[in-house]
């Protein structure tokens, strides 16, 4: 099964094309990576995955769903880490995955239970009452991967979820995604 088919996708911006004919499949479980120098069309290509963006032309179905035609179903399907951090600096780790998790709509007696293993499996357990002002960076990037998956999705979408870290951070950022990975139902782009 394809969870990802990319088919001649084409963003221009006026007379420039930044993502060019791309077609691409991911299959389910897979961790797919995009390379490419800045200014590649990388971003542009997440952002129309993830429905941000509309193609100029081709199509992408994602998680089985039309990126055009079916929006709110692709967006239920997938996990967005985007390059800025975003987390509240004023709230918790945990509030910061609560907030998530209410937009999403997880029903109720789930959200406690889910935004604990979350934390868990991103090693924040003993911050979650603490403030994200108060976090390293390495520390606030893992907040936001467990917040993209708040409502489980089974894509998560990151772009260059290390850049700003400092090697160390990394390293721990790149082993907690693999961990992730091998603990729930996921493909990783
Ligand atoms: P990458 O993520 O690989 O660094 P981007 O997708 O951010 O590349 O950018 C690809 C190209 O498209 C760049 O040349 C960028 O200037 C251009 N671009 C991106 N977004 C816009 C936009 N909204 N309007 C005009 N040009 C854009």
């Amino acid at each position: 099964m394809q969870d990802v088919e990319v088919e001649n996708l084409t963003k221009r911006f006026g007379n420039f094309t930044a993502v060019d004919a791309l077609t691409f499949n991911v299959g389910h479980g897979e961790v797919f990576g995009l390379l490419g120098p800045n200014g590649a069309g990388k971003s542009t290509l997440i952002r129309m995955m993830t429905t941000l963006l509309q193609p100029t032309s081709g199509t992408a179905i994602v998680g089985g769903y039309d990126i055009t035609h079916q929006q709110d179903d692709v967006r239920r399907s997938i996990g967005v880490i985007p390059q800025a951090m975003t987390s509240d600096l004023e709230l918790s780790a945990a509030e910061n995955l609560l907030i998530f998790a209410k937009l999403y709509s997880v029903p109720r007696e789930k959200r406690k239970r889910l935004i604990a293993d979350l934390l868990e499996a991103v090693e924040l357990t003993q911050w979650a009452d603490a403030p994200v002002k108060n976090l390293s960076g390495g520390m606030r990037r893992r907040v936001e991967i467990a917040r993209g998956l708040v409502h489980e999705p089974s894509i998560l979408f990151l772009d260059e979820p290390t850049t700003g870290l400092d090697p160390v951070s990394r390293v721990s950022v790149w082993e907690m995604l693999r961990k992730i990975k091998a603990e729930r139902d996921l493909t990783v782009l």
